[in-house]
């Protein structure tokens, strides 16, 4: 604990302020090392399945970062330092980059490649050249853009609606599928669903979460059901956990979902060992056997 004096004023600080202020301080100065090197990153892929047969219908690509000075970060802390320091721009680049690159060599290696979705933040749609780099990046990869679809949150959309509806609308002309993440997380604005160029929402894990004890998270899911179908949306089910939950999203009449019931996010190598192998052998490969 230490006390300073500045011009009359009087600060306290007790070490727990001190570690909690320095940490992002500390967490943006390595990620500013690492985003430069670049090898400390891994990209892991987590399957999207057919509620009713569990079969693969794509895959979402999840960032990791394995420091050597601060072990394994999650997500959910160097994203949004990512985010406010910028970094989030040639990170977001190099994860788009390393998922065209691991779809090649899946099909390389016989399997089809599942459609792969890639997060996206409001900082890289303040770009208005993204399009058009995510565009080259795909095609330099001699992919399609169906191949690769954009996850935002209604909050990054949210943040300068029209500057942000401009762009999506651009990505989505070029012809990337676009999916709303996280909804009903709480910044659901069901007004603007209807102007923004989605194809798909994923309803958060969050409302998933009370189902099959909840009837209030019932209600809410056959709501959102209604609403996806009556504006002809995909709809994903994110974060189911248990059994009675997928049973129950299937009875409300859901048919995509993701979750720790089906798998984790998963390497490359264990996605293609696994998964691939079973669903996504593509005709070529059967054919050479
Ligand atoms: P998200 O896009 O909503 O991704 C889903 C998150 O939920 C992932 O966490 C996933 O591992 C986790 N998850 C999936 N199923 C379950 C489940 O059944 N139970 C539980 N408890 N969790 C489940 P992860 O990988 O830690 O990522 C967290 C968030 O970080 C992502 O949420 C996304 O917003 C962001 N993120 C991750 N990678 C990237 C990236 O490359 N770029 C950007 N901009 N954001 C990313
Ligand atoms: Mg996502
Ligand atoms: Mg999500
Ligand atoms: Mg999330």
């Amino acid at each position: 604990r230490s006390i300073t004096l500045g011009e009359n004023r009087l600060q306290v600080y007790d070490e727990n302020t001190v570690v909690q202020a320095v940490r992002p301080m500390k967490l943006e100065v390595e990620l500013r090392r690492a985003v430069e090197t670049g090898n400390e990153f891994l990209l892991q892929y987590q399957p999207k399945v057919h509620l009713d047969t569990g079969k693969l219908h794509g895959v979402e690509a999840l960032c990791r970062w394995h420091s050597p000075a601060l072990g394994k970060v999650a997500p959910d802390e160097f994203i949004p330092v990512a985010e406010t320091s910028g970094l989030i721009v040639p990170l977001g680049e190099w994860v788009l980059q390393e998922t065209c690159r691991q779809l090649v060599a899946w099909r390389r290696h016989g399997f089809t490649p599942p459609v792969t979705s890639v997060n996206l933040s409001a900082k890289q749609l303040l770009d208005s050249e993204f399009p058009e780099r995510a565009l080259r990046c795909v095609l330099g990869h001699g992919l399609s853009p169906s191949q690769i679809e954009f996850e935002l949150t209604e909050s990054s959309v949210m943040t300068d609606p029209s500057l942000s509806i401009n762009v999506l609308n651009r990505i989505k002309a070029l012809g990337f599928p676009l999916s709303l993440d996280d909804f009903g997380s709480g910044a659901s604005n069901i007004g603007h669903l209807k102007s923004l160029p989605f194809d798909c929402i994923k309803i958060d894990k969050s409302v998933i979460d009370d189902l099959g004890t909840s009837n209030d998270a019932e209600i809410v899911c056959r709501a959102i059901y209604g609403l996806g179908c009556a504006m002809h949306l995909e709809m994903v089910a994110e974060g189911i956990e248990t059994e009675a939950q997928r049973n129950q999203l299937r009875e409300i009449g859901f048919t995509l979902g993701q979750g720790f019931y089906f798998s984790p996010a998963l390497s490359a190598d264990e996605l293609a060992a696994g998964w691939l192998a079973r669903d996504y052998r593509s005709q070529d490969a059967e054919s050479a056997l």
